[in-house]
């Protein structure tokens, strides 16, 4: 058999088998209960007045009938609740009730008419499971039909009519409904795509809402996949997601919660599964990956309150954490043994303030803007300088409750103070992997009253290793809401310049080892210069960090810098004791 055609196969194979991502559990259970219900009511309006079903037992169909119409009911009501394979029970009880009826129908015209209900079950069938589910009902229709129909002495064109019948429309509905479904199936692995996840998140986190239970979810990512794919070749990574798609299916199994979220990202969601459960069943799926596959997973539990897009943001998070701390692991998001919940703790019990360094316009000496930064004023260890908590904040998670913390609390200052000047504050890379961010950013800005035009967010050079999407959207999106955005320590990390093209950015922070490195002496600062020069043709503003000579402001003035910070100009220092307006002379 040649590739294409054992493909062609496989892909068609993947596709019967698989399940509706479209059918859920809720709505299997209102489908169900719907046709219990109307199957009931209809059988017992059939018994009154038909005068040619004389010989059939009327008052047992009727019971059979009301039995139908209770249980209808209760599983619209309560379905959901039940595990995907109680399904198969109660199908083959719709089964078993219609063969009761067209046994109690005892022959003739009442028998052939109370096979009719057989349908529904294959259409139930035909829906909700997968393409063997469906074979074992069709078996089992066919043989209890036979033998019910035979044992009250109809035809076995009778028969043959109405099965045929019931199972060539199942087929159909089987077929049209695996159709329908392409759009949320990832035609690779048959899984759900992102669309069916990002559905199936909300409808079921409208649900824990609602019923105040539980929710987890589970990321999980192929380590070293872009080595695999770039350096082997796509077939062969293919067949790795495959791979690992069809073990985990086998783990997942009633669940079918899983889909291929993008990439070599898969998803799980665990309705009414506690973090330490999600955590196990990760690990499960990490272990039983194909061979030579190692994963890395990020876990985290729905909290009150939380949107579709904080969840997942934290369980990003997570497998942040997760691949930064080596790969091949669970990472579980807010386990208080990270030491997420006493920075957390803090923040409530308001240990946390912020100091101002004020920013100032070379031309002039004028303060235009001030940097906000955060200090942990902590009972036992004393005052705890940022570079101490927020590495570890950005691995726990915990960065998103700080972040948050701070924009608010520089911006209500800013907005407060008569003076006109702008504010900027320090962002992490995982908060902009936050979908939300943007929506919090603004938020803040409206109920603190700061124009964003006076906002400056400050991302360090770790944005430029960023290859998910989301960070370039949240940046775009806060920049067209006027938001600024800055580089921060410029110059550090190993990013080369051409990536200031690629990023939506207002303004780039030289860091301060290139403005401490200044020779006044000499005449020419090509580093400098070159930066200066990229900037200037990108139309992007500079800022000089760590200006603490006035030599050294004077060569920044030189070479055309716009503004600068150090401590020449003012240290961090509480809000209050900033200068009112342009209070700093210019150096000279
Ligand atoms: P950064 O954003 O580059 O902030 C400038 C740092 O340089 C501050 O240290 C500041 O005190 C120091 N500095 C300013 N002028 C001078 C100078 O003339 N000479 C010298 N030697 N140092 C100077 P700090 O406050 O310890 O902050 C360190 C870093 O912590 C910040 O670097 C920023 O990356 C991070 N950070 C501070 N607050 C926050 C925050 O609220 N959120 C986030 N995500 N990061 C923050
Ligand atoms: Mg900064
Ligand atoms: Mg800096």
């Amino acid at each position: 058999m040649s590739t294409g055609v054992r493909e062609g196969l496989r892909a068609w194979l993947v596709h019967a088998l698989a399940v509706p991502t479209i059918a859920t559990v809720k709505l299997r259970s209102r489908v169900s209960g719907g046709f219990y219900l109307t199957g009931g009511v209809i059988v017992v309006l059939a018994t009154l007045g038909t005068a040619s079903w004389d010989a059939a037992d009327i008052a047992s169909i009727r019971a059979i009938g009301y039995f139908a119409i209770l249980t209808g009911p209760l599983l619209i009501l309560f379905g959901h609740r039940l595990p995907r394979g109680a399904y198969h029970g109660i199908s083959a009880l719709g089964t078993a009730l219609i063969s009761g009826l067209v046994l109690y129908g005892h022959g003739g015209e009442a028998s052939v008419a109370l096979a009719i209900p057989y349908l529904y079950v294959i259409l139930d069938a035909a829906f909700f499971f997968g393409i063997r589910g469906l074979a074992c009902h069709i078996g089992l229709i066919t043989v209890a039909a036979a033998l019910s129909m035979h044992h009250v002495g109809l035809s076995s064109a009778d028969t043959v009519l109405i099965v045929g019948v019931a199972v060539v429309t199942g087929l159909v509905v089987a077929s049209l409904a695996r159709a329908a479904n392409l759009a949320e199936e990832d035609p690779l692995t048959g899984l759900g795509n992102r669309r069916a996840f990002d559905r199936r998140l909300e409808e079921d986190l409208a649900r824990t809402q609602h019923e105040h239970s539980t929710l987890a979810l589970i990321l999980l990512d192929l380590d070293n996949f872009k080595i695999v794919n770039d350096g082997h070749g796509h077939q062969v990574g293919d067949q790795m997601l495959v791979a690992c798609a069809d073990a985990w299916r086998e783990v997942l199994r009633d669940e079918l919660l899983l889909s291929r979220y993008g990439g070599d990202e898969f998803a799980a969601i665990l309705p009414d599964h506690s973090l330490g459960r999600a955590a196990d069943i990760a690990d499960r799926l990490r272990e039983v990956a194909p061979s030579g596959v190692t994963i890395s997973a990020g876990v985290a539990c729905w909290a009150e309150g939380d949107t579709a897009s904080v969840l997942l943001g934290r369980a990003d998070v997570a497998l942040y954490e997760a691949k930064s701390a080596g790969r091949d692991q669970t990472v579980v998001y807010g386990d208080p043994t990270r030491g997420a919940s006493e920075l957390e703790a803090a923040i409530g019990a308001g240990e946390l303030f912020l100091n101002y360094q004020p920013v100032i316009r070379l031309s002039d000496g004028a303060v235009v803007r001030t940097e906000a930064l955060v200090r942990w004023q902590h009972p036992r260890r004393g005052l705890v300088p940022p570079m101490d908590f927020i590495p570890q904040a950005e691995r726990t998670g915990a960065i998103h409750a700080l972040g948050e913390w701070t924009l608010q609390k520089a911006c209500s200052e800013t907005a407060f103070s008569c003076a006109n000047r702008g504010v900027a504050v320090n962002v992490s890379v995982p908060e902009l992997r936050n979908p939300s961010y943007a929506e919090i950013v603004k938020k803040i800005l409206v109920v603190s009253g700061l124009r964003p035009d006076r906002l400056t967010l400050e991302v360090t050079e770790a944005l430029f290793d960023e290859d998910d999407p989301q960070v370039v959207r949240t940046l775009k999106e806060l920049r067209a809401f006027g938001v600024q955005v800055a580089i921060d320590d410029f110059g550090t990390g190993y990013s080369s310049l051409s990536w200031l093209e690629k990023f939506p950015i207002d303004v780039v922070k030289i860091d301060r080892s290139f403005v401490q490195a200044i020779d006044p002496d000499r005449d020419r600062q090509p580093v400098l210069s070159a930066i200066m020069a990229i900037c200037g043709s990108l139309g992007v503003s500079v800022i000089g960090e760590g200006v603490e000579t006035p030599e050294q402001a004077q060569v920044l003035r030189d070479l055309g810098v716009d503004l600068a910070q150090g401590y020449l100009f003012g240290k961090p220092m509480p809000f209050a004791q900033l200068p009112a307006e342009p209070a700093i002379p210019a150096p000279r």
